[in-house]
């Protein structure tokens, strides 16, 4: 979402995308959009109709004393005031259904489109402003539509009608009223050119508030631990400020037109007036023809303002509308080969052949890392801090291309095969675990969405969850707070456990937990992994002692690059070697393992998992 190209946008522009969003759309509401412009044009024509008929009301009724017309004229009038009040409420009504259902399906869209976008995307944009911005810009896309439909159809044609009859009452009455035409014309340019930035900042100011907003009541136990709350108010009260300050602007710009407006009219009317006043006084004039021009004018009035502001309410919907395109227009990365097959797992033996990968060109993360996770058995992967432990689990999943190398399972490069394949064969166990608006049931359904109630309940039960779900107040069935809250670290992470059981995939992918737990949750938490590895290709981001020490395999990285492996025995039996010698000073604590043969609740790994998330990455084009 760039804002340099705030300024650059052209009135035709608002046209293309108006276009674009008609023919992504158009064609599902096209009988609306007739019955919506026919009630607009009786609106129009009813209008018009009304000052027409101002010259027969004054020279027939009151000038003439013509009283058998008085019926007609009237009745007349009647009937276009009950037209245009029903086709001003079938305008209304239809223009509204097309937007609420346009706005549906945008909403709709922008999702799918979001969850399709890749890492690097996510890596960059933060979720609270984002949601906001979503929310906002929609709208927008709305506004833009009915607005341009109204306008033109309502307000264009009604002035049209206007002004044809203050032609054929008064040419020359007309040509001088419609000298403020230009005047107005350029002040709306000027005027639209100031609005453009001012709206498009608005916008970001405010999809920033609601996001920071969004993510302090998240973190609010945070918030209130490190007594954060009179920084983070401060903080807001900035943005606060900032939304305030640029919403004024726009008000200040874009009201500005209305006393441009007034003037100009009131100079049109007064010197109307004027000039007609002097013909009927001087030369005895019916007063009919001035009456219906003048009712004309003073009618034209309100479409004519109206017309000149749509373009500034156009100009916010339109930054809107862009800012919408601007994410449908990101294309997922890391698509799959035209060719793609699903993969076929026989063995479940992983290989990592050479890879090298940076998020950012310049900086590589991992340098040609090569080593075989066997089928059926545990590999732990160990290193410091930053050593590129995730990045190499993110890539097995394909959140990222490689830049080169191979990822391999039983013999098919990943990078040739289907995603949803390759997902659909790992389970994931993150380090953070992350439960979903629903059920518990739902939330370990979303392992596989075709398990049964009873395997549900039976990963439940090997991932030690079973008991403590049962004494929930509605037992499976129980919802979830937002992201746990009702629910302990260790109860979530077993029911994330349970997830990656229900899904029974040959590959487990495990990225250890860090964070403490009381003795008997991590005795259970571990006793439910066991259960987990047992028999599957386990690659383990590992932090505790016990699990390195059990691994059939362990693969030592330090700053992007392999620079050990074997088992436990092996590496240690080098005295020189690096896990050897961590292993030796500090317990491993330098690899950042927790000696948990104890208790095993340190808590060794400092880096707390929101400092992960906000890392930009320069890659993002490239990932996205
Ligand atoms: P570990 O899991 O071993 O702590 P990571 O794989 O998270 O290490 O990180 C390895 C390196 O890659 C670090 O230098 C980190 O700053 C960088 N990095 C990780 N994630 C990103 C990201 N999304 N964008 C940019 N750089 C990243």
């Amino acid at each position: 979402m760039k804002a340099d190209t705030a300024n650059q946008a052209k009135p035709r522009e608002i046209a293309s995308v108006i276009r674009r969003i008609l023919a992504e759309n158009g064609r599902d509401y096209f009988w609306h959009y007739v019955f919506a412009v026919v009630c607009l044009v009786l609106v129009a024509g009813t209008t018009a109709f009304t000052a027409w008929i101002m010259r027969d009301v004054i020279d027939q009724i009151f000038y003439r004393h013509r009283g058998d017309l008085v019926a007609l004229i009237c009745l007349s009038i009647f009937g276009a005031f009950v037209i245009r009040g029903l086709a001003t409420y079938g305008q209304a009504v239809t223009l509204a259904k097309i937007g609420n259902n346009l706005v549906a399906r945008y909403q709709q869209r922008l999702f799918d489109h979001l969850m399709r976008l890749g890492m690097g995307f996510y890596n960059d944009t933060r979720s609270g402003q984002l949601a906001a911005q979503v929310n906002e810009n929609v709208n927008g896309v709305r506004d833009l539509l009915s607005m341009t439909l109204t306008s033109i159809a309502r307000d264009a044609v009604s002035l049209v009608g206007l002004v044809a009859v203050m032609v054929i009452q008064d040419p020359f009455l007309s040509a001088m009223s419609l000298l403020i035409g230009p005047p107005l014309i350029y002040a709306v340019a000027y005027l639209m050119r100031r609005l453009r930035r001012a709206t498009r900042e608005a916008v970001q100011i405010n999809s920033r508030l609601i996001g920071a907003m969004q993510e302090a009541t998240q973190g609010i136990a945070i918030v209130k631990a490190f007594t954060m709350e009179d920084v983070l108010s401060k903080r807001i009260g900035g943005l606060v400020a900032a939304a305030e300050q640029r919403a004024n602007r726009i008000a200040r710009v874009s009201e500005r037109l209305n006393p441009i407006a007034e003037v100009l009219a009131g100079f049109a009317v007064s010197g109307v007036i004027a000039y007609a006043g002097y013909r009927a006084t001087v030369g005895g004039q019916p007063p009919g023809t001035v009456f219906a021009f003048i009712t004309a004018l003073l009618l034209a009035y309100d479409p004519a303002r109206r017309l000149a502001r749509v373009q500034v309410g156009m100009e916010r919907a339109l930054v809107n509308a862009r800012m919408i395109y601007e994410i449908l227009d990101l294309k997922p990365q890391q698509h799959d080969a035209p060719d793609a097959a699903a993969l076929r797992i026989e063995r479940g033996e992983v290989r990592f052949e050479g890879i090298s990968f940076g998020y950012a060109a310049d900086a590589p993360v991992l340098r040609d890392v090569s080593f075989v996770a066997e089928a059926g058995k545990t590999t732990a992967i160990v290193g410091a801090s930053g050593a590129g432990k995730s990045t190499l689990v993110a890539l097995l999943q394909r959140f990222y291309d490689l830049d080169a190398g191979a990822i391999v399972i039983d013999g098919q490069d990943i990078s040739a095969v289907t995603k949803k394949s390759l997902r659909g064969s790992i389970a994931y166990v993150s380090q953070q675990p992350y439960l979903f608006e629903g059920t518990i049931r739902d939330n370990i359904r979303y392992g596989r969405l075709s398990a049964a109630d009873a395997e549900i309940e039976q990963a439940a039960g090997l991932a030690a969850a079973d008991e403590f779900i049962r004494q929930q107040p509605q037992g499976y069935d129980t919802e979830v707070g937002e992201n746990g809250v009702t629910l302990s670290g260790g109860q979530r992470q077993r029911l994330s456990i349970a997830r990656a059981i229900v899904r029974d995939a040959p590959i487990l992918l495990l990225d250890e937990a860090t964070s403490a737990l009381d003795n008997e949750s991590e005795a259970r938490v571990q006793q439910a992994l066991g259960e987990v590895m047992h028999q599957r290709t386990t690659i383990v981001i590992a932090h505790r002692l016990s699990t390195v020490v059990n691994a059939d395999r362990i693969v030592v990285l330090d700053q992007g690059r392999l620079v050990e492996q074997g088992t436990h025995a092996e590496l240690l039996a080098d005295p020189d070697g690096v896990y050897a010698r961590f292993h030796r000073l500090n317990g491993g604590a330098g690899l950042g393992l927790v000696d948990d043969r104890g208790a095993g609740q340190d808590e060794a790994q400092p880096e707390a998992p929101a400092t992960r998330r906000s890392r930009s990455s320069k890659a993002a084009g490239r990932t996205a």
